[in-house]
């Protein structure tokens, strides 16, 4: 036999395993605690149809079935600290294996350390996958406190939302510098919703073929 023919035969299967996966797209939204992220995923769900993941969310769901992960989650959410990457990134790689993540998600909240974004890295391409379209929304912390007042949740309280923008400049802020270069854009985060939207949009549109 031609010995020709058996490399032809493999040439589909190893351009699927080299090109990046078709049709899915992955948004990473960066940015600081009452920077206007959960709102800005609402935005992306209506028009792209992903799911979003809000790793604060997965976090409370676990607190509020007050297993003993629940209790201790929830002693270190009060301080406004985090919770560890161990147990962040084990529900991060459980809920995108959830059906409705096939063809791609958001995520809010998601890496906030240079640890979890090493293991997004490997993560991704594991389950098919592509590079993250990175969306950091920067807003200056006078905008932050003000939203997180009116917004009433129990980590909201003065000192717990110092705590927390203190956490995300030691150590989310490094993250930025992190995805230098690989797909990170950079959102005016002033503004509506919907003013904030449209420049996401004119960001995703084009990676997700619209
Ligand atoms: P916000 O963006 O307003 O801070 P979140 O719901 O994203 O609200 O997060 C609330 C809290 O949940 C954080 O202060 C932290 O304790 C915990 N948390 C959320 N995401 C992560 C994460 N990726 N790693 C570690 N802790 C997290």
């Amino acid at each position: 036999m031609n010995p020709c023919i058996p490399l032809l035969l493999l040439l589909p299967a190893a351009a699927a395993v080299l090109a990046p996966p078709a049709g899915k797209v992955v948004v990473v939204l960066l940015g600081p605690p009452g920077g206007g992220k959960g709102t800005q995923a609402e935005f992306i769900t209506k028009k792209y149809g992903l799911p979003p993941i809000s790793t604060g969310e997965l976090l409370r769901a676990e607190v509020e079935q007050a297993t003993p992960l629940g209790r201790r989650i929830q002693g270190v959410m009060a301080k406004g600290e985090l919770v560890s990457d161990e147990i962040v990134n084990a529900l991060v790689e459980q809920r995108i294996s959830q059906p409705d993540a096939a063809r791609g998600f958001i995520l809010d909240g998601y890496p906030r350390t240079v640890e979890q974004a090493r293991f997004l890295d490997t993560l991704l391409p594991r389950k098919g996958f592509p590079r993250p379209v990175v969306i950091v929304l920067k807003a200056p912390v006078e905008a932050i406190v003000s939203r997180l007042a009116s917004r009433g949740r129990a980590d909201d309280k003065p000192e717990v939302v110092r705590e927390r923008i203190a956490v995300y400049e030691r150590q989310t802020a490094p993250l930025i510098e992190y995805y230098t270069g690989a797909g990170r854009h950079d959102i005016d985060g002033l503004g509506t919703p919907e003013e904030v939207f449209a420049r996401i949009d004119r960001v995703l549109a084009p990676k997700a073929g619209r």
